[in-house]
Formats: C-alpha cells, sequence, structure tokens
C-alpha cells in the first residue's frame, strides 16, 4: 500500500516525535505522538477503556507504519494505561474514564458495564468524585485546550459501529470504507462521556468502535482506512 510506507522489518517500535502530557494516577506517563505543531489536526485516541486493547495495538501497528514526515495526525495510542497494565476498564482508582468528562449529564452515581457481552451491565464501576477527578481526564482536557483539535476520533471496542451523532462527512465515508454501520447513539446512557463532552462543545468526536474479532484481522481490516486518516486523508472530509 502506498500511504503505508515503513517496511514491516523496521515496525518494530513507534520512531516519531513523543510527548509526554501527563501522567495516570499510578505515575505512568501519558504519551501522544505526531508532528511538532499539532493544532487543528485530527486527533485519535484509544484506550480508554483498558480492556479493549485492540484498539491500542491497532492504531499503534498503524503509526509504526508510517513515516515521520507523513504524519498528519495527533496520535494517543493508550489515554489509561494503568487499565490497560491491570487489565481493567477503569483507572487504577476504579473509574470509568469515559464517565468522567465535565459535561451538563455527568453524576456521581456509579456506572455499570456487561462482563460478557450476552450478560446485562451489572459489574459495576465509579463515576470519580467529581467530573475531570482523575488525573487521566484532567491531562486529556488540559492538551485539548493546547492543540485543539479539529475533529477527535476515539476508539473503542466491541460494539462494531461508527458512533457520530453529527453524522459528518468524516464519518460517513469512515462507515462506508470500514462497512461499520453509522449510528447517531450507541442505544445507552452514557453521562460524562467524551462523547457528550465533545458534542456539548461542538467538536465533532467520531467513535471509531471495532466489532469483536482477532487483532490480526482488525490490522487486516482497519489499517488502511486508518493509515488514509493518519497520513491526513482526513482533510478532504472536513
Ligand atoms: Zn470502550
Amino acid at each position: 500500500m502506498k500511504e503505508i510506507d515503513i517496511p514491516r522489518q523496521r515496525r518494530g517500535i513507534i520512531r516519531h516525535k513523543r510527548r509526554c502530557f501527563g501522567k495516570s494516577r499510578l505515575g505512568m506517563p501519558l504519551e501522544i505522538f505526531g508532528p511538532e505543531k499539532m493544532k487543528n489536526m485530527c486527533l485519535v485516541i484509544a484506550g480508554q477503556h483498558g480492556t479493549e486493547v485492540e484498539g491500542t495495538i491497532l492504531i499503534s501497528s498503524v503509526l509504526r507504519s508510517i513515516s515521520e514526515k507523513s504524519l498528519m495526525c495527533a496520535v494517543m495510542p493508550s489515554i489509561n494505561p494503568d487499565g490497560l497494565a491491570r487489565g481493567t476498564r477503569c483507572n487504577a482508582a476504579g473509574v470509568d474514564l469515559n464517565r468522567n468528562f465535565p459535561t451538563r449529564d455527568w453524576t456521581e452515581d456509579p456506572v455499570f458495564y456487561s462482563w460478557n457481552n450476552d450478560n446485562p451491565q451489572d459489574t459495576e464501576l465509579g463515576s470519580g468524585k467529581y467530573a475531570a477527578s482523575e488525573p487521566e481526564t484532567e491531562a486529556l482536557l488540559n492538551i485539548l485546550e493546547d492543540i485543539k483539535p479539529a475533529v477527535i476520533i476515539s476508539i473503542h471496542a466491541p460494539m462494531g459501529c461508527i458512533d457520530d451523532p453529527l453524522t459528518s462527512n468524516l464519518s460517513q465515508w469512515i462507515s462506508g470504507e470500514t462497512g461499520l454501520p453509522l449510528v447517531t447513539d450507541i442505544g445507552y446512557p452514557t453521562p460524562g462521556s467524551f462523547g457528550t463532552w465533545a458534542l456539548e462543545r461542538g467538536i465533532n468526536l467520531i467513535t471509531f468502535e471495532l466489532p469483536s474479532d482477532s487483532i490480526q484481522n482488525h490490522r487486516r481490516k482497519f489499517t488502511p482506512v486508518l493509515a488514509k486518516i493518519l497520513t491526513g486523508g482526513y482533510r478532504e472530509f472536513m
């Protein structure tokens, strides 16, 4: 593929410019990769839920396939490194980071998720003592203030859809390229979510929900579209 220009033999490590924009609750660095000047670009973020490791591995793989000069996005492969290390959806304080944003509907009520796809949502997590109580949320909000992304793509799993309440040209294109249905709502309430936070501020946030599949299949299916986005192809649809 033309846009993937690092040979496979050299894709072992991430070689892009790195910035550390904060620390997790357990002191892990929160990293962003991208060009020196990141303002007004597309921001791609993954790993808000530590158990959705496929998103982190997929975006890291695409990042490692692209040369420094062709990267035209800001990329955060893992915004919840403690959850990733511990194998939990939440951060180290038991907070679902995607319910910790300062939105009009943020609530301190507990949040629940499904243990497995066929279980009801009954496993309990917190939403934080107050909105943006968690260092991961605070650091993300601070860097967003700085880089002011033109659009945000947040990778999750395993719903298998493209969620965009604004149905922007970009989300329509991603849906067409991936074959994943475009939806405007995930089907259950998500108070304090990153998506709601963005919507309240008029920022286009597209949630890229990977389907349930192996990492190998995710790489095969989704590398072309993500490589096109990371090398600046998203601009055609803005
Ligand atoms: Zn998720």
